[in-house]
């Protein structure tokens, strides 16, 4: 009997689940319960928090199911008709597909943090101000819409059967469930080569110099060859979630806010060059749009050499995604 690939998370979910019960006993171990009135310890579980994630998860389980139906054929197209290579099976054929999967995987999380379009399905990963095992299960149900599984279409060009496709997109998306903890520390050699938790806790931290860096999925190399890599520094730890907190366990609430806040900039938005912006340029696009608008009434000009009223030395992280 074949193992058929779109199957390998729900295989998987005894090891999660059983990580996700050794996390919260070791949590519950080695740091005390705070106190009511003590800010939040952003490590524990949360009933509220952890059903969320367990019902986007599930969610995003069945919309991925679906998406297949749609993605597959047009993977097993492009791979008939366009393909620019072939592959001998083995080893080779799948230490390269690896390391093409984990590029694009790259191209489209960077991508999900600068275009709001796919922002819209991303921010539900990043919504939560805790972050454990669970949170790696926080999922959008939107991502199919959203266009995730246009960045793959690049594999089969590259002689990648549909199935190939398939597994190493999941087999990416697994792994990292390993990174999304606070339970262990840096992991020193292995953070050149792999994202490690370290590495990741920056990449759903909030802070000025952590937002919208190490976009990293199985491989550190990107972030470092493409500039968005940042240390975990232990005198700014991690403070976790989205500038402008959801505020709700609520799946469909985490799910659709950032849909339905997009919809509304786009109706409201006064021409269609505006209109598109509002869909496809970086999240925070319409709030520098009313900034620079709400500037033009009260000062003369916009100083010269700026983009959007913010002084062109600004990474994108200082107004990346979050700030929405
Ligand atoms: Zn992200
Ligand atoms: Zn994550």
């Amino acid at each position: 009997m074949q193992f058929d690939a779109q199957w390998l998370l729900l295989a998987l979910a005894p090891v999660f689940l059983a990580c996700i019960g050794w996390e919260a006993w070791h949590l519950s171990r080695t740091r005390p319960r705070p106190a009511s009135n003590a800010p939040l310890d952003s490590a524990r579980y949360a009933w509220p928090d952890t059903l969320c994630n367990a019902a986007l998860a599930l969610m995003h389980q069945g919309a991925d199911k679906l998406a297949w139906l749609v993605a597959v054929p047009v993977y097993a197209y492009v791979y008939r008709h366009c393909r620019l290579v072939s592959w001998q099976p083995g080893l080779v054929a799948w230490f390269a597909l690896f390391i093409a999967q984990d590029l694009l995987y790259y191209v489209f999380h960077r991508a999900s943090h600068r275009v709001r379009w796919l922002w819209a399905a991303h921010v539900v990963h990043h919504s939560s101000e805790r972050l454990n095992l669970s949170t790696a299960f926080r999922q959008s149900l939107m991502y199919p819409v959203a266009g995730m599984w246009l960045f793959w279409i690049p594999l089969a060009m590259l002689g990648f059967t549909p199935e190939q496709i398939v597994a190493i997109v999941l087999v990416n998306l697994a792994f990292q469930f390993f990174v999304h903890t606070q339970a262990v520390g840096k992991l020193g050699w292995l953070g050149y080569v792999f994202n490690t938790p370290s590495m990741h806790r920056v990449h759903h931290a909030r802070n000025a110099r952590y937002i919208d860096r190490n976009y990293a999925g199985v491989l550190a190399v990107w972030d470092r060859l493409f500039g968005s890599y940042v240390e975990e520094d232990a005198h700014d730890a991690p403070d976790y979630g989205i500038v402008k907190p959801l505020a709700s366990c609520n799946p469909l609430r985490a799910t659709f806010h950032e849909w339905l806040a997009m919809a509304r900039d786009f109706a409201r938005m006064p021409d269609w060059r505006s209109r598109l912006a509002a869909l496809f340029a970086p999240p925070d696009w319409c709030e520098r749009h009313d900034a620079l608008g709400l500037a033009s009434v009260t000062a003369p000009a916009t100083p010269a050499g700026t983009r959007y009223g913010v002084p062109e030395n600004n990474t994108e992280g200082e107004f990346g995604s979050r700030n929405r």
